[in-house]
């Protein structure tokens, strides 16, 4: 009788083994999700006036200006650090910008070589492909022909655009704007 008790406790205690270890890997398991989900590299970049999606977050590359009037790392962009420019336009209108490889906007050729904020390239007006509204400006190296086809722009590792940061919605930001509608609701 002793014995069997043994066998059914060695059991239990076994059981309650496996099952602290099930739980403790779930929990390894959602921590490890979390910290992928809040990495930064999964997150769209979208139109602020339309949501159409502008480009992937891990595209963002700094380009340095030297004509920047300051530079600062953003923290609307979660836990990646991307550092944005300020620029100032002939007009005088200023805007704070971040650089990406590349992105999903219409540029408008052609490109103009005067008043660049980066030395050495030319701009175009970049907007957004679905509502046209304004997003930033495409560069493209300056001794290039100032128009040229988008399949250009795109296979080039010298061409960049720089977004402005207020046109711009985090992807992550936008789904925790939705509201369920109270009709929805008991
Ligand atoms: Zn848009």
């Amino acid at each position: 009788m002793a014995h069997s008790c043994c066998v059914l406790m060695g059991v239990s205690w076994w059981s309650q083994f496996k099952f602290i270890l099930q739980c403790v890997v779930v929990l390894l398991q959602t921590e490890y999700t979390h910290a992928c989900g809040t990495s930064g590299t999964g997150d769209l970049l979208l139109c602020r006036s339309c949501g159409h999606e502008i480009a992937p977050e891990s595209d963002a590359s700094f380009v340095y200006s030297r004509l920047a009037l300051s530079q600062r790392n953003n923290t609307v962009f979660g836990k990646k650090r991307v550092p944005v420019q300020l620029f100032e336009n002939p007009q005088g209108y200023q805007f704070e910008v971040l650089t990406l490889k590349k992105a999903d906007v219409r540029k408008h050729w052609p490109a103009e070589k005067h008043f660049t904020w980066f030395p050495g390239h030319s701009w175009t007006i970049a907007t957004c492909p679905r509502c046209r509204a304004h997003l930033g400006w495409a560069f493209q190296p300056s001794d290039w022909p100032s128009t040229v086809t988008s399949q250009q722009f795109e296979d080039s590792q010298q061409t960049f655009v720089a977004l402005i940061i207020h046109r711009l919605l985090r992807e992550h930001v936008a789904s925790s704007l939705l509201v369920t509608p109270r009709s929805f609701k008991s």
